[in-house]
C-alpha cells in the first residue's frame, strides 16, 4: 500500500477522536519509530510504498489509538527534560508539569554540588534521572512501592547513564531510610476520585490508578505522609519539593506550616494552575 494510502485511513478512523494535527503527528510518530522514516518522507516521495510486513505495526497502533491507548505506551518511550525514558502501563506519563518541577529544583543551584536527595513515588524515574544528569555530584535515592515500576527507572537510569539508588518501599508506613537527605521531592497520587470525571479516557483506561487517585475523604495521604517523613528526615534547611492537586494549593501549603516548615512557596504552571510547592525544614 502507498504510504499517503495508510496516511488517508489514520484520519478517516481518528479524525472523529483526535484533532486532525494530532493524527498526523502520531503517524509521523509512528513512521519514524517503527519504520525509520523521517517525517517529510511524503512531501519528497508521494508515493512511497509500504510493504505487508511493515504495514502491520502501523494498523496495529491504529487500533490501540482508537481504543486511546497514549501514543507513548504504543511507542514504548516518551521525552521529558531533553532525556529519553521508557515506559509501559506499569507507570504514569512523564507530565510537561512535572518538568517545570525539576526545574524549580535545579534553579540556583551548582551543578557540582554534593547532596543527597531523595524522590518518592518515583514511577519511570524521570524526577530522579533528570536531578542525577544535572547535578553531577548528587547521591540520588528514589523510592516506590511498585517493583514494576522500580525496574522500569531502573532501565531508564541505564539509558540515561546516570547511577541512582532505587529503593522498594511505602511511604505510608516508611520511618526513614537511615539517611539525612539535603532534598527531598515528589510527585504522589493526588486526584480525587471525584475528580475523575473531568478526566480523558486515555488517562483513566490506560494510566495507573494507584498512581495517579486519591480517596475524596483523605486527598492528602500520601503529602501528610512525606511532609512527616521530609521533617524527620531531611538535614538542616533541607528543602522540599512537591507537585500538588491544583485545587488544594491551600490545604497542602497549611500542611508544610503545620510541620514548622519556613520560606513556603506555591506555583503555578504554565496552564496558570497552582501546582508546586516549597519550603525549608526547620526544628
Ligand atoms: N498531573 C497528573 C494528571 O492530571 C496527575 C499526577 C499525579 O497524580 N501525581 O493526570
Amino acid at each position: 500500500m502507498l504510504l499517503k494510502e495508510i496516511k488517508t485511513i489514520f484520519h478517516k478512523e481518528l479524525d472523529t477522536i483526535y484533532s486532525n494535527g494530532e493524527v498526523s503527528s502520531f503517524f509521523h510518530l509512528l513512521i519514524e519509530e517503527f519504520l525509520g522514516l523521517e517525517r517529510f518522507i511524503l512531501a519528497f516521495q508521494p508515493n512511497y510504498v509500504i510493504s505487508k510486513e511493515d504495514e502491520q505495526p502501523l494498523f496495529e497502533a491504529l487500533s490501540q489509538l482508537r481504543l486511546q491507548r497514549p501514543i507513548q505506551y504504543i511507542i514504548g518511550k516518551t521525552c521529558f527534560m531533553d532525556l529519553d525514558f521508557m515506559v509501559s502501563e506499569g507507570v504514569l506519563i512523564p507530565r510537561p508539569e512535572t518538568e517545570e518541577l525539576v526545574q524549580w529544583v535545579l534553579e540556583g543551584k551548582d551543578e557540582n554540588e554534593e547532596r543527597n536527595i531523595l524522590d518518592i513515588g518515583t514511577g519511570s524515574g524521570c524526577i530522579a534521572i533528570s536531578l542525577a544528569k544535572n547535578m553531577k555530584n548528587a547521591r540520588v535515592h528514589a523510592l516506590d512501592v511498585s517493583e514494576e515500576a522500580l525496574a522500569i527507572a531502573r532501565k531508564n537510569a541505564k539509558i540515561n547513564k546516570v547511577a541512582v539508588s532505587f529503593i522498594q518501599g511505602d511511604i505510608l508506613t516508611l520511618d526513614s531510610l537511615g539517611l539525612k537527605f539535603d532534598l527531598i521531592v515528589s510527585n504522589p497520587p493526588y486526584v480525587r476520585e471525584s475528580e475523575k470525571s473531568v478526566m480523558q479516557k486515555n488517562v483513566l483506561e490506560h494510566e495507573p490508578d494507584s498512581a495517579l487517585f486519591v480517596p475524596d475523604e483523605t486527598p492528602l495521604v500520601f503529602y501528610e505522609a512525606i511532609v512527616a517523613f521530609a521533617q524527620r528526615n531531611l538535614s538542616e534547611k533541607g528543602e522540599l519539593f512537591l507537585e500538588i492537586n491544583q485545587n488544594l494549593g491551600k490545604e497542602t501549603s497549611q500542611l508544610l506550616e503545620t510541620y514548622n516548615f519556613l520560606e513556603i512557596e506555591l506555583r503555578k504552571d504554565i496552564f496558570g494552575n497552582d501546582r508546586m510547592l516549597k519550603g525549608i525544614v526547620s526544628r
